[in-house]
């Protein structure tokens, strides 16, 4: 078989995925683009990519060089948005899959954004704050030619969190001489954060499941929920859907994989993790096999860690009705066909994680005006976006009887590549 990962002299071919990932998606939707499919080739070729080194002097008086990127795949529809990634695996070709999955998602939502994303290639949990405050600070530094609130707004993803957006607000502020909170979203609340950001994301996960789960006639109540990863979406995801009447069964982090048929106690694994950094010795459920943790019997998988995970080999294994995806590309696509051929719907990364950059969009929109708004009319407007895309990206799927992914990349697609079209190129 030949892998496909387009025409990009600048790519390591021998390290196509997750990027291959992203251009088949792309391809799967350019037959149903009509006369904008002229215009595909746009989203297959990243508009910018800024590579930088990022050295900092460790605590042991070391200097240390880590590989840094910013990615902004399309600008057609607005400034750049997306989330910054620490994680020792990022490379070029992730960050530039998970700013295309960014284009894609943010139209698909109808937010006024093209898509961004950056990332270091660094183990955080292996710094100290200090070593994390200058790796963050010179990283802003050496990005801030291509960021700005009208530019491009980054925004935590794995490996960063709200004090990081706070390091690169003021990183930011001080080369400009002004204050700029809308530079980044995710801040802390004191600094022009926005409330019901950091549940933003599993929140929306937990709309996306409740509509699929209308449709599909499997309420979240009473049913059985496995969830991967334990972070920032899938511990708020869990906690949610426990409050809504389900049972997590099994849940799986960087460390564990732990299982308990008669439901997991959310609120004791989480003051767990908050104490421990892991799963790791949780005694509320019993530790379970990688390969079981596949095959539980469910009625929601919740893939809320990495990419790449579902597998065709675990999607011809898993034993789910729903997967609602929390991470950005879990899914690949021959595991997409394997998973459509056995039934098991599938609600993609781009609606059913885009709770994050919604609620971004409100903080963005907060910062501007300097009006702040409650956490109900926040979370009251989140389900309305929520609830308006996935309407109709399920009535796209339905009358074209499509897969909600290609569906969602349909509409997606359609607002790009009109813009484009409409500004027309230049010169
Ligand atoms: N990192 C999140 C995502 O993948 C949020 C991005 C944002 O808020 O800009 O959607």
């Amino acid at each position: 078989m030949t892998i496909n990962h387009g025409s990009l002299s600048y790519l390591d071919p021998a390290r196509p995925e997750p990027w291959a990932s992203f251009i088949e998606q792309i391809d799967r939707v350019a037959p149903h683009l009509g006369h904008l499919s002229r215009w595909i080739e746009t989203l297959k070729h990243p508009k910018r990519i800024l590579v930088v080194d990022v050295p900092i002097v460790r605590d042991d008086g070391t200097i240390a060089h880590y590989e840094g990127y910013r990615v902004q795949h399309n600008l057609s529809r607005g400034p750049g948005k997306g989330g910054v990634r620490f994680h020792p695996a990022v490379a070029l070709n992730e960050v530039m899959a998970l700013a295309g999955w960014m284009t894609i998602k943010n139209a698909a939502l109808g937010l006024p954004y093209g898509g961004a994303k950056g990332g270091i290639r660094i183990d955080p949990r292996t710094c100290s704050q200090a070593e994390l405050e200058r790796i963050t600070r010179r990283y802003t530094s050496e990005i801030g030619i291509v960021i700005g609130p009208d530019k491009d707004i980054p925004a935590p993803d794995v490996g960063t969190n709200e004090q990081t957006m706070a390091w690169m607000m003021d990183t930011y502020s001080m080369n400009v001489g002004h204050t700029a909170s809308g530079v980044v979203t995710g801040k802390p609340i004191a600094l022009g954060g926005s409330l019901g950001r950091q549940e933003g994301t599993g929140r929306g996960v937990c709309i996306a499941a409740r509509e699929a789960g209308i449709r599909m006639g499997v309420p979240i109540s009473g049913a059985r929920i496995v969830v991967q990863g334990f972070g920032n979406v899938g511990g708020v995801a869990a906690r949610i859907f426990r409050e809504s009447g389900a049972k997590i069964i099994a849940l799986q982090d960087a460390e564990a994989t732990v299982a308990n048929p008669a439901g997991i106690d959310i609120p004791a694994a989480l003051a767990h993790v908050a104490a421990h950094g892991s799963l790791s010795g949780f005694f509320g459920a019993e530790p379970v096999s990688e390969d079981d943790f596949w095959q539980i019997d469910c009625e929601y998988f919740i893939p809320a860690a990495l990419e790449g995970q579902v597998t065709p080999e675990r999607a011809r294994r898993m034993r789910t009705k729903i997967i609602v995806e929390g991470a950005n590309g879990p899914t690949t696509p021959a595991a997409d066909d394997i998973l459509h051929e056995r039934n098991i719907l599938v609600i993609p990364d781009v609606l059913a994680n885009a709770g994050g950059v919604t609620v971004s969009y409100f903080e963005w929109v907060q910062d501007f005006s300097s009006f702040f708004w409650s956490e109900e009319e926040i979370n009251a407007r989140l389900e309305s976006i929520m609830i308006k895309a996935f309407d109709a990206i399920w009535q796209t799927a339905q009358e074209r009887r499509l897969s909600i992914r290609t569906a969602a990349f349909i509409i997606a697609c359609q607002r790009v590549l009109a813009a484009r079209e409409q500004r027309g190129l230049y010169p």
